[in-house]
């Protein structure tokens, strides 16, 4: 998972995509660059760690020009260390060039394998490098029939060849010399907003990003599309068309902030519909609903509104955690989940409660989290997971453990709310998932139903993993 943002056609650019990136600081907190043009140079800062503490003042006051892209990363490809860190820039056969990318390209191996015998070279393991490295082949592929306007004739059609040999999940931007260039992939799995301010166009991966800066969504780019921005104004194609769409549910489920508009569709609105599914496919008693904070409170909401239980904050949440470095024995890694949450006594002490988390994944969470609302003296203890079992590793930009770590790959329910320690558990069907959102034929569920929208060499994939 990454965030992506871009501003085009302001001298704030770089100042209004570092706000814009600080808040899709949920998308990743690994590391997170920014690189801008001025019409002459193209300068990058790039840090490990988070938006607030990585980029400095002086950082800032560096960057200078009228575009600048900006990225925060959760590695899914390639290293995870912060050389890894984009925006990645080379001087191509376009000029100066940058990018960033929110996805994962399925077919990066082979085609490093294929860039590197013909002399190409690579400096980093990320598979975003392709759009650099494709570009060196100076090859061209313009759909027929597509009209390209005077000022993107030269460019586009490189453009396009690079983007018809990714295969995969992509959202991405590119400086490329005075243009502002924007696309999704043709079956869009990872969103991608368009916004304004004044004369400015902004990018970025969630809505959310807009209300920061105090701009005003316009409208999300469409998979398949390619939008160019430069000063003679702002231009959309449609080099690769697909019938079926395949947004990945996961953004509704867990990724996103629930502020933002994604995928034709509030993530709150959805993201509570997920709760009221779930509470319509369940009947056990209990006396309070509690969220786990902060992905289960909006499920929970709706659990608790459609079920008529009182919902009560059960376990209160520290805002101040940071990277942990007590690892060393298990016993002080079982503390580990009390530096992020407590539990509110006053509300669990000799209560049934239905507890309500976004998605177990490997139950390791749960387990810590159903044993501190024991020790606080809840009675009864039934666990609702607003989501199926997750079942597939994730090919397109989550970063998911592998399919035998998966905890229901290796139990039964019985033996999972056993192992976690309630009373009882009940995940939301894979129907119910589907009703909460718009037309769930252009999803793709893969983590939940194993369905997956385009094959992959998991072979392949497994040997790319740090
Ligand atoms: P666990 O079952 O212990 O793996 O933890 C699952 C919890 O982690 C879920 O309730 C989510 O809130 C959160 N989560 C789900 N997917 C991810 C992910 N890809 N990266 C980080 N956290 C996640």
């Amino acid at each position: 998972m990454c965030g992506i943002a871009g501003v085009f056609g302001t001298d704030l650019a770089p100042q209004l995509v570092y706000l814009q990136i600080y808040s899709l600081q949920h998308r990743g907190q690994e590391s997170v660059g920014i690189s801008s043009w001025d019409g002459k140079d193209l300068r990058t800062v790039k840090k490990g760690g988070r938006v607030l503490e990585a980029i400095s003042r002086e950082d800032l006051e560096s960057l200078k020009g009228f575009s600048a892209i900006a990225h925060v990363r959760y590695s899914t490809s390639g290293d995870s260390g912060h050389v890894n860190a984009q925006p990645l820039e080379r001087e191509t056969p376009l000029g100066p060039t940058a990018v960033v990318h929110n996805g994962n390209i399925v077919n990066f191996l082979p085609l490093r394998e294929e860039l590197s015998k013909k002399g190409i070279n690579f400096h980093y393991s990320s598979d975003t490098e392709l759009f650099l490295a494709l570009l060196e082949e100076e090859k061209v592929f313009l759909p027929e029939g597509l009209n390209l306007h005077p000022k993107d004739k030269e460019i586009l059609p490189k453009i396009f060849y690079v983007l018809n040999r990714l295969k995969g999940a992509f959202s991405f931007l590119m400086i490329v010399g005075d243009k502002l260039i924007a696309g999704r992939d043709p079956l869009g799995f990872r969103p991608l907003c368009m916004g304004r301010k004044r004369d400015a166009i902004l990018f970025a991966s969630e809505s959310c990003a807009f209300d920061i800066v105090e701009a005003q969504f316009w409208r999300e780019v469409r998979p398949g599309e390619v939008i160019v921005v430069d000063e003679s104004g702002i231009r959309s194609y449609f080099p690769f068309q697909s019938e079926r769409h395949a947004k990945c549910i996961f953004e509704l489920v867990y990724f996103a902030r629930p502020d933002s508009y994604i995928f034709g569709d509030w993530v709150y609105t959805v993201r509570k519909k997920f709760g009221i599914e779930l509470a319509k496919e369940d009947d056990v008693q209990a006396d309070v609903v509690i969220p786990v904070p902060d992905s289960g409170v909006v499920p929970a909401l709706g659990y608790a509104q459609e079920r008529g239980i009182p919902f009560e904050m059960g376990l209160i949440r520290n805002h101040y955690v940071g990277r942990s470095f007590i690892e060393p024995t298990q016993e002080l890694r079982n503390l580990r989940v009390l530096m992020k949450l407590s539990p509110n006594r006053s509300v669990l002490k000799g209560k049934k409660i239905v507890v309500i988390d976004d998605s177990l994944v490997r139950g390791t969470t749960s387990k810590r989290i159903v044993n501190m609302l024991r020790r606080a003296g809840a009675k009864e203890i039934h666990m609702r997971i607003a989501s199926p079992p997750v079942v597939g590793p994730c090919y397109y930009g989550i970063d998911t453990p592998t399919r035998e770590e998966l905890i229901a790959n290796r139990m039964t329910l019985e033996e999972i709310a056993e192992f976690i320690g309630v009373d009882s558990l009940k995940y939301l069907s894979l129907e119910g998932l589907r009703r909460a959102v718009k037309e769930s034929g252009n999803f793709c569920d893969a983590c939940f139903s194993n369905n997956y929208p385009i094959p992959v060499d998991t072979g392949a994939l497994k040997r790319n993993r740090p």
